[in-house]
């Protein structure tokens, strides 16, 4: 399944796509001179625009925040999705047709996605047009009984499937689709007299993916002679895996970015009020349990910040099962880059409830007033002990241990021993020995295999040089020479290039990149020579280049830009010269120490003919 897309194709994708028009779609984006385009930075939150395009180099860098990249980098940040999607997405957008190598879908297997996709969104349609019929008043009924009037129903597309037995069939099998393509949408169902309606006389909530693409349908039972469970989902399908489904993540996916807080609910009616209330980063898990799945989607969404941690809120039901649930996202928790919350509405009612009875301001205090799981999940382990009895202030002490024992941080792990003391009325010493029985098997088991695959280079980060100071007149200058040499190649000769660098560089960041601009320089081209130095940087000098790529250089046009190029070429070479100079001053102290005639003579000459060179520079200007 997991095959390449072809190299190629790639290429083509990024090549004809205006990075522009796809940006403008998501922020909208004003002329900036020059050709650039700026717009309010999707990544963070400003006021006035830093936050830059430039279509003619396909790359779009934001001076606040300084995240950047291509086009492929923009929309699978902001859609979440991986980079193969991405393409896919853009080269449909094309309408080109990708080839994938060694082992991709097959044609037949990608045509046959794309079937259901479709056949998804028309069936989408017609449950929502359904949804304002007659036949769908007790579904209505129930939802408004709840809160979620027409208008709020609409924001989530809520649909409704008509009691007859084939009233989508049909209508699907009128838009030409074949009964297979229905069968393997799990759309319909084959019976003995031919096809008829999966979902019948249900409210219907369409589940969308990272890219708005509709992969199924989650349905509530309102009639009492329908004897299915109370919900009902789509089956397994190509395009639908219940493990990996996150209702209302189409919604929320940009507001978790934005916010680094995820807040996970048990129902399509909880991520409804989370939404309409104001909590725009809900999102629920659709008929299994929030599992691993659930957490890489979520990883991708979430930064691995070590000094700012995202959040994950869950909301669970507090009953027995809600309380499994929580324990298993305990010990889930090391998986995420994040830390972990338990909010649980006021009388345990679920935020679709809560909100009906008390308000949206209940929705939102609820989620305020989060808990760490780790004491959420403490406390509720000790509170079927009676904590006046000895025996039970050792049972919940031991219950809670086994807990304890699992936190990683030894730091928290003391508190959270004092925790469990203080609530039994035990020493701490106990509860520590009770920790430390459990804890010798238990460490580190847990320790998340996420992590390491989820490209977050920490011990690099804890590397990384201290942040140049951009005030140094030095380090400005460095700068502006990098800028030049990357956006304006022409402005100086490769040999020109070679001896400036030598004698300009003193940061070892701008080093680095001066040396890979003149090594992908050398290989004679000076074509696509961002993107070519681009892939050879890490993630940090990355951003560096693309922002010097980006700088504006001032000037009315390009005959304009290139003399401010080379005006800014001419000062590093005088300051060049000046290091020259001085190195062939210490060459000629050295032959005057051991009175080398002929050494003195070349070195002089040196001099001059730098002399000479100084001052042609200078007449110039
Ligand atoms: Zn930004």
């Amino acid at each position: 399944m997991a095959g390449r897309i072809s190299q190629k194709d790639i290429e083509e994708v990024r090549q004809r796509t205006n990075i522009a028009d796809v940006i403008n779609e998501y922020v909208p984006l004003r002329s900036a001179g020059g050709g650039e385009l700026k717009g309010l930075c999707p990544f963070h939150d400003e006021k006035s625009p830093s936050f830059t395009v430039s279509p003619g180099k396909g790359f779009f860098h934001c001076f606040g925040c300084k995240e950047g990249g291509n086009v492929f980098d923009f929309v699978q940040k902001l859609d979440s999705l991986s980079f193969r999607e991405t393409v896919e997405k853009l080269a449909a957008k094309l309408g080109l047709q990708l080839t994938y190598e060694d082992g991709g879908p097959s044609n037949e297997e990608s045509n046959q996605r794309a079937r259901i996709l479709e056949a998804n969104r028309a069936a989408a349609d017609f449950y929502e047009k359904n949804y304002e019929t007659d036949d769908a008043k007790p579904g209505r009924a129930l939802l408004e009984a709840r809160g979620f009037d027409l208008e709020s129903c609409k924001k989530f597309s809520i649909g409704w499937a008509p009691k007859g037995w084939t009233s989508l069939t049909e209508h699907l099998k009128s838009l030409g689709f074949s009964d297979d393509e229905l069968v393997a949408a799990a759309l319909s169902t084959k019976g003995e007299r031919g096809l008829y309606d999966k979902f019948r006389g249900r409210v219907i909530w369409p589940i969308r993916d990272q890219s708005n693409a509709v992969i199924g349908f989650g349905a509530r039972k309102i009639f009492d002679d329908d004897t299915g469970p109370k919900y009902l989902n789509t089956s397994e399908t190509p395009v639908y895996h219940k493990s990996q489904v996150l209702y209302g993540i189409d919604l929320a996916k940009r507001e978790i970015a934005k916010a680094q807080q995820v807040v996970v609910v048990e129902g399509y009616t909880d991520v409804m009020a989370c939404h309409l209330a104001g909590v725009t980063t809900a999102v629920a898990t659709c008929g299994t349990a929030f599992g691993d799945e659930h957490i890489r989607i979520l990883n991708r969404i979430l930064s691995s910040d070590a000094t700012n941690p995202a959040q994950v809120i869950f909301n669970f039901d507090p009953d027995e099962a809600g309380q499994k649930a929580a324990m298993r996202a305990f010990n889930d928790a090391s998986k995420f880059n994040a830390q972990t919350f338990m909010a649980i509405g006021p009388d345990g009612l679920d935020p679709s409830d809560l909100r009906t009875k008390q308000g949206d301001q209940a929705v939102l205090d609820m989620i305020a007033n989060k808990k760490p799981l780790l004491e959420f999940a403490i406390s509720r382990s000790m509170s079927k002990f009676d904590l006046q009895s000895r025996e039970g202030q050792v049972g919940a002490a031991r219950a809670a241990a086994t807990l304890v024992a699992q936190i990683d941080d030894a730091v928290m792990r003391g508190v959270y021993e004092k925790y469990v003391a203080d609530a039994t009325s035990l020493d701490r010493s106990s509860v520590g020995q009770l920790v430390a029985e459990h804890g010798k098997s238990i460490r580190r088991t847990a320790v998340s295999n996420l992590r390491t695959d989820a490209a977050t280079p920490t011990a690099q980060a804890e590397d990384a040089p201290p942040p140049l100071n951009l005030n140094d007149p030095v380090i400005q200058f460095e700068r502006n020479l990098l800028m030049v040499m990357i956006q304006l190649p022409e402005a100086c000769s490769l040999e020109l290039f070679a001896r400036i660098a030598k004698a300009n560089f003193s940061s070892p960041l701008h080093l680095a990149l001066a040396r890979v601009i003149y090594s992908e320089r050398s290989s004679g081209s000076d074509e696509n020579l961002l993107e070519r130095c681009l892939a050879k940087l890490d993630e940090a000098q990355q951003s560096t280049l693309r922002e010097l790529a980006m700088m504006p250089l001032q000037a009315a046009d390009a005959t304009a830009r290139l003399r401010v190029g080379q005006g800014i070429i001419n000062k590093g070479l005088e300051r060049t010269i000046d290091y020259e100079k001085n190195a062939l001053r210490g060459q000629r102290r050295q032959a005057e120490a051991v009175m080398d005639e002929a050494a003195i003579a070349e070195v002089d000459r040196k001099l001059m003919a730098l002399t000479t060179e100084l001052h042609a520079l200078r007449s110039r200007r």
